[in-house]
């Protein structure tokens, strides 16, 4: 096929995504004088995508099915708007040949490689038995036609266990289970068949050894239509959570030179097998000496900033370059590796709550200015709402420096300084574990999450006496504010009190915490606070998003957002939720909603896994539900009977609704 028909310029680009992705693109090609078209679905009518690009079009109802992954309304967005080219960012039909294929039938250039060569790399299993043919390192495994049981399970004693059964067609670390000894493998085909069916429409399984203390290697790579082929050196994502990256680093800190030579010589040899055009990424497990390839993903990846930090090169312009049909502007040798880079997905999730996908309207987005190595990437602004149909990601935030070290250090502090509201998210979680010393000692594996999750989600600390007189302050002002529109500072109004000294009492609590009790004292003088035994004073400046509070002599600087009488302060010691218990309103103790087995989000009921009747201990597993894509399973809150169950499989439940009842058993 001549590759001029299949890459050539173009002046309008439809952007086939949403969220940060679609954000992305749209900068670059904006940058480039490009005219973008956005697509959105009726959840994301308001979206940030949406208002980025010059043109939008409404594909159709919130599920991606009838609106992200429908084909046919893209091609026809792009014929409206007069597109001529389509960037499929990644995920949704990113990776799926029939709509490369659809593009270019429409005679649209599509931004990425063929669909030929997105089926030959497409599958798991397909890409392997090619990269086996090249001569690429493989971990052993069982790559073949047959499905039927008894072929999958002498191939995984064949391989021995531990073993990995894997999607063909999965992505995500959906549709794949680690089984340990035979006896789980048939409860593990099914479940992971399940999940692939659902989410790829693909329930073709394969099974890899499991390499022990496993890391993830990948390296970047980008082919022009000249046959020219470069590696962009490699990332290192073995911070993952269920296979899902969570924190990536480029270069790899665990490679010396020349292991690095050798992982992006393969990674070049497996793109060379199928003569690659456009960005891919060549994914690689490694014990910690050699590498094993296990897939290629035949687009941008959500983790590319990393490389684009260390190497100086916008890889969306390389791509939109390569689709003109432009020869690549440097040579392998002209690829420089410059300091360090650290990405942090941030996701609406609730790591305390087995990272529950967290939805709702985003009240607070306050995040760090792109200063000093810092680059954030996101999907989403204040007064957004992240919504149940699509992944929570909502940004990425991405540290360069010179040296590891500083860049953790940069990335730590831009989450530190990160406030978001309204929904919860993971940015403490990753604080967490981005400064925990072994992930500073690069002394970790692909399980280090699970592991360390207790340490990772330990709670916050518990308020002091600089928490308490913020949490006055905060009221103070807000209250200011709310009496007097933009008020200048509350704390001057406490002079107009012409009989001397008055005093307020507030009480706070955390949780179902005992009551804090602080007394303010103001009036003629300077204010003071009396927390205990103990009388502070104190002096309030306020700036953007809160103040600076000087207590004892010391100043430092508290964000706060008051909604109701719900307080959220982030001071030196860390983020703090404060109830403030109003002596007024009768203060209601709210039911204790753990017993409930109840839905926590929309989802489909996937498994029933107890019978009406049967006796369970606690933290038996009761059913699973499907919710964003991930299985969640509902446990028994405690030892008990199974008095009923209130839904069926394939039932589709809205959050909330009861779905089965426990009778505790009397102890
Ligand atoms: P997906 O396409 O769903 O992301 P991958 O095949 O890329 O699936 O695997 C996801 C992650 O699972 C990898 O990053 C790696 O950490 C882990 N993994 C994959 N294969 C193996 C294996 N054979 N042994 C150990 N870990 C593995």
């Amino acid at each position: 096929m001549d590759r001029s028909k299949l890459y050539r310029r173009f002046r309008t680009l439809l952007i086939a995504n949403r969220g940060e992705i679609a954000c992305r693109v749209i900068r670059t090609a904006r940058a480039m004088g490009l005219r973008t078209v956005a697509v959105y679905s009726e959840a994301d009518r308001d979206a940030m995508h949406v208002a980025l690009a010059d043109e939008a079009v409404l594909l159709g109802p919130a599920r991606a099915r009838d609106s992200y992954l429908n084909v046919e309304r893209l091609i026809e967005a792009a014929r409206k708007t007069g597109a001529e080219a389509v960037h499929p960012g990644y995920g949704f039909l990113s990776e799926n040949a029939e709509f490369a294929q659809a593009c270019l039938d429409a005679g649209l250039v599509f931004v990425g490689p063929t669909a030929e060569m997105m089926t030959a790399m497409g599958s798991k299993s397909g890409s392997k038995a090619l990269m086996e043919k090249a001569g690429v390192p493989l971990v052993p495994g069982y790559h073949g036609e047959a499905q039927d049981d008894a072929t999958l399970s002498k191939a995984a004693d064949k391989i021995g266990f531990p073993i990995l059964v894997k999607a063909s067609a999965g992505g995500g670390g959906r549709g794949m289970r680690i089984v340990r000894s035979a006896a789980e493998l048939a409860p593990a085909i099914v479940s992971a068949k399940r999940e692939a069916k659902a989410a790829f429409g693909d329930d073709r399984m394969l099974i890899e050894k499991y390499v022990d203390n496993p890391r993830h290697i990948e390296v970047q790579i980008i082919g022009d239509s000249h046959g020219n082929l470069l590696s962009l050196f490699e990332r290192e994502c073995t911070l993952q959570r269920r296979h899902q990256k969570v924190i990536e680093e480029a270069p790899s800190p665990t490679l010396n030179a020349a292991q690095r030579e050798t992982v992006c010589a393969a990674a070049r040899k497996a793109a060379g097998a199928v003569n690659y055009v456009g960005a891919g990424t060549i994914e690689f497990v490694s014990d910690g000496k050699d590498v094993f390839f296990i897939e290629m993903n035949t687009r941008l990846q959500v983790e590319h900033p990393v490389t684009e930090l260390i190497t100086g090169i916008d890889l969306v312009e390389w791509q939109l370059r390569v689709a003109f049909g432009e020869a690549l502007p440097l040579k392998q040798d002209e690829i420089k590796l410059n300091g360090h880079a650290v990405e942090a997905r941030v996701y609406a999730e609730n790591p305390t709550k087995n990272f529950m996908p967290s939805v709702g309207k985003i009240s607070t987005w306050r995040l760090p200015a792109e200063t000093g190595g810092l680059r954030i990437d996101a999907g989403y602004r204040e007064g957004d709402t992240v919504s149940p149909y699509y992944d929570a990601m909502l940004a990425k935030m991405i540290a360069w420096a010179p040296t590891r070290d500083v860049a953790i250090d940069r990335l730590n502090r831009g989450l530190e300084d990160s406030d978001v509201r309204g929904i919860v998210t993971n940015i403490p979680f990753l604080s967490a574990l981005i400064t925990h010393p072994k992930v500073r000692a690069n002394a970790i594996d692909t399980g280090f999450i699970e592991r360390e999750l207790a340490a990772l989600t330990s709670g916050a600390p518990a308020p002091g006496e600089l928490e308490l007189c913020a949490a006055v302050a905060a009221i103070v002002n807000d209250e200011r504010q709310v009496a007097q529109g933009e008020a200048k500072s509350p704390w001057q109004t406490f002079g107009w009190m012409p009989l001397g000294r008055r005093q307020r009492s507030f009480a706070f609590r955390v949780g179902h915490g005992p009551e804090l009790k602080v007394t303010l004292n103001y009036g003629s003088g300077p204010s003071t606070l009396v927390i205990g035994e103990r009388e502070l004073a104190f002096t309030v400046a306020r700036k953007d998003g809160g103040f600076d509070l000087t207590l004892d002599g010391v100043k430092s600087s508290v964000a706060a957002v008051i909604d109701g009488h719900e307080l959220y302060l982030r001071t030196r010691n860390g983020r703090f939720d404060l109830h403030w218990v109003d002596p007024f309103g009768g203060e209601t103790e709210e039911q204790a909603g753990a017993d409930k087995i109840a839905a926590p989000l929309p989802g489909t009921v996937v498994a029933v896994l107890a019978e009406e009747g049967a006796k369970l201990e606690k933290g038996a597993p009761i059913l699973t539900l499907e919710v964003m894509k991930m299985e969640q399973t509902l446990r028994a809150p405690y030892a008990g009977v199974l008095k009923s169950i209130k839904c069926k499989v394939g039932d589709i439940v809205q959050e909330g609704v009861e779905l089965a009842v426990v009778e505790a058993s009397g102890e």
